[in-house]
């Protein structure tokens, strides 16, 4: 058995189709719940919490978002009284977003946390210091009637958009925030606004860092969990790809919204690179079910240590990747702990 940290993202799609919070977040969620149960494993919780506070604002004009507001309110609580670790995620382009015909319009220019102002004005949102206070506060309230020494202590940037991190280090110790969990150790994406590069950060499963997360210091006042990346060999990525393309057709039939990147992926890659897009793959892949399948996912257990730190997101659970994690639970191949587990 691996002992292994489990982190998901809790959040809708963040794209042209967002897809509903009953579908991408409740419902999916719950599953997972279920087979955690089945061997006390417990997970960090990353709430996509400018979402929910997006909801509050709108839920007087639309009684549909006070009813996901409520369920997402309910799951929350449920978790956290069930032992589960919740935590701080930022996705800033919702302070933008428009809610018209039933659907959410977003914009994207304020995608990353570091375009947030950063004048010193912890009540307002549209500081980095005001986003981070009011959505902690939020959370914290929340929380704490159920379990009343809960604290933020973590923080996962969305889209991962963590640097430059001495923009924000200010406001996250200011909350108390001292653990990140935004690095891909290894992997880039080139994607315009959405880009990040870290090819040459540390590998580590956990480790200290003073400015930026790229570079380790021993007894620095932030620790890094990053998500465990697994190296994949050129051979077995076109191996991966082959299997995909005639074993598992149907694996995103059941996705229910579009993310950012897809949009942006598509218009971006010339028809050659498409073509060839197998020379351009990553050299490692996030430890993760979220599009993988049992032979990919498997060959990263096996290579994953102990006390690596997966992701998963729930709004990309479908039937397969629910299987291959019920059948790791239930073999106790796999237990899964939080991030509050393993820093304590
Ligand atoms: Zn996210």
């Amino acid at each position: 058995m691996k002992e292994i940290i489990l982190t998901i993202d809790y959040e809708l799609f963040l794209g042209e189709k967002t897809g509903t919070v009953k579908k991408c977040m409740i419902e999916p969620t719950a599953k997972l719940i279920s087979f955690l149960k089945k061997n006390n494993s417990k997970m960090t919780v990353f709430w996509d919490i400018l979402h929910y506070y997006l909801l509050l604002q709108y839920e007087k004009n639309f009684p549909e978002l006070k009813d996901d507001r409520l369920l997402i309110e309910k799951q929350i609580l449920d978790l956290a009284k069930s032992g589960h670790d919740i935590q701080l995620h930022l996705h800033p382009h919702w302070l933008d977003a428009q809610y018209e015909n039933g659907r959410w319009i977003f914009q994207y220019d304020r995608f990353r946390l570091n375009k947030l102002t950063n004048e010193d004005k912890k009540d307002d949102i549209n500081t980095i210091i005001g986003c981070i206070s009011i959505s902690k506060n939020l959370m914290e309230n929340l929380i704490r009637s159920v379990n009343p020494d809960y604290k933020i202590t973590a923080f996962r940037a969305g889209g991962y958009l963590i640097e430059p991190f001495n923009e924000i280090s200010d406001s996250l110790i200011a909350n108390g925030i001292k653990i990140d969990s935004s690095i891909c150790s290894g992997l880039y994406n080139k994607n315009g606004i959405y880009s990040y590069d870290f090819r040459y950060y540390p590998l580590n499963q956990k480790y200290n860092f003073v400015t930026t997360p790229k570079i380790m210091v021993d007894q620095g006042n932030f620790i890094e969990i990053p998500i465990t990346t697994i190296k994949l060999s050129l051979f077995r990525n076109i191996y991966y790809k082959f299997l995909r393309k005639i074993k598992y057709t149907s694996l995103e039939n059941e996705r229910k919204g579009l993310g950012v990147g897809y949009i942006h992926n598509n218009k971006q890659k010339t028809k050659i690179k498409r073509r060839f897009s197998i020379l351009f793959v990553p050299q490692r892949g996030q430890f993760t079910t979220d599009s993988n399948f049992r032979e990919k996912f498997n060959y990263m257990y096996k290579k994953a240590p102990e006390y690596s730190t997966m992701i998963i997101h729930p709004k990309l659970l479908n039937y397969h990747t629910l299987r291959i994690l019920d059948d790791y639970l239930s073999t106790k191949k796999i237990h899964f702990i939080s991030i509050k587990d393993f820093t304590h």
